[in-house]
């Protein structure tokens, strides 16, 4: 595959993410898939996906987990709901997440991306050893199928994320980087977390925010790409210096809006190009 290929992220029935038609309208060669519902996690409706997928050019690259129940409303809420951490729903949610996993093999996708949700700070709480040993038992599931565990970034800070990998300690943990999460949930400056965590990076977002006046305790803004304070061209090159090569994935959550979401969607496509072209020539 090319360095950096543009990708979108894209759902079927469930969760965000632009429909596979915008992704192709769009002209990318990736999308990473938001888990579809349940009654569509089968082998028939795999192989009906892929066939629409290759009609439109796209390869999945990470599937996406999500399961009911999670809201992002505020931070308190995203706390409370989403994830594996929220003690009352860990067993049945990690029930359904290699349920999804087993989908994803099914598409031929061998990495799972998820919100783990916030993990506990004080690593030796009980919560956050339950939470590891969570972790561990779906990398273990995951390894035997030959595939791997993304964590989606930005709920914690680098450094909390950083030792919650290394506590896990699994060779098939990586980290979904999200540099518009770091602002949005004020968990730090993205391009620092960046290097932190250089070394797990297997897939990204391409996404962009403004932070809040009281970051960590409301939402920042997500903002059209480029417009936000992540700095793509520093994005990048960040990137670039830690080796990363994989897909670009432009997320953008305004499904309210759709004709807003597929322009702006294009816009940052537009820029993602023009900075890899700017960056490869140099
Ligand atoms: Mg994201």
């Amino acid at each position: 595959m090319e360095t950096w290929p543009i990708g979108v992220f894209a759902s079927v029935d469930a969760g965000l993410g632009v429909h596979l038609d915008v992704a192709r309208d769009l002209g990318v060669p990736t999308v990473q898939l938001h888990s579809p519902h349940r009654e569509s996690r089968t082998a028939e409706r795999a192989g009906e996906f892929l066939k629409q997928l290759e009609e439109f050019g796209l390869t999945i690259t990470c599937v996406f987990a999500g399961f009911e129940g999670e809201s992002y409303a505020d931070i308190p809420t995203v706390s409370r709901t989403v994830g594996l951490v929220p003690a009352e729903t860990r067993a049945a949610r990690t029930a359904e997440l290699l349920e999804i996993a087993a989908f994803a093999k099914q598409l031929g996708v061998d990495a799972v991306g998820v919100h783990i949700g916030f993990v506990p700070h004080d690593s030796a709480s009980e919560d956050y050893q339950a939470v590891v040993a969570t972790a561990q038992k779906v990398c273990d599931e995951l390894k035997a199928a030959g595939q791997a565990l993304h964590l989606e970034t930005g709920q914690e800070p680098a450094d909390v994320l950083l030792r919650f990998l290394q506590d896990v300690g699994r060779d098939n943990l990586f980290i979904n980087f999200d540099p518009a999460n770091m602002i949005l949930y004020g968990v730090g400056e993205p391009i620092a977390a960046l290097r932190t965590l250089g070394q797990y990076v297997r897939s990204v977002h391409c996404k962009d925010a403004k932070w809040s006046d009281q970051p960590g305790e409301t939402w920042g803004t997500e903002v059209p790409l480029g417009e936000g304070d992540v700095g793509f061209r520093d994005y990048l090159t960040a990137l670039r210096e830690i080796g990363y090569a994989g897909p670009l994935t432009i997320e953008r959550e305004i499904p309210q809006e759709p004709a807003r979401q597929k322009a702006e969607i294009a816009g940052a496509v537009e820029l993602l190009n023009t900075i890899k072209a700017e960056l490869s020539a140099e």
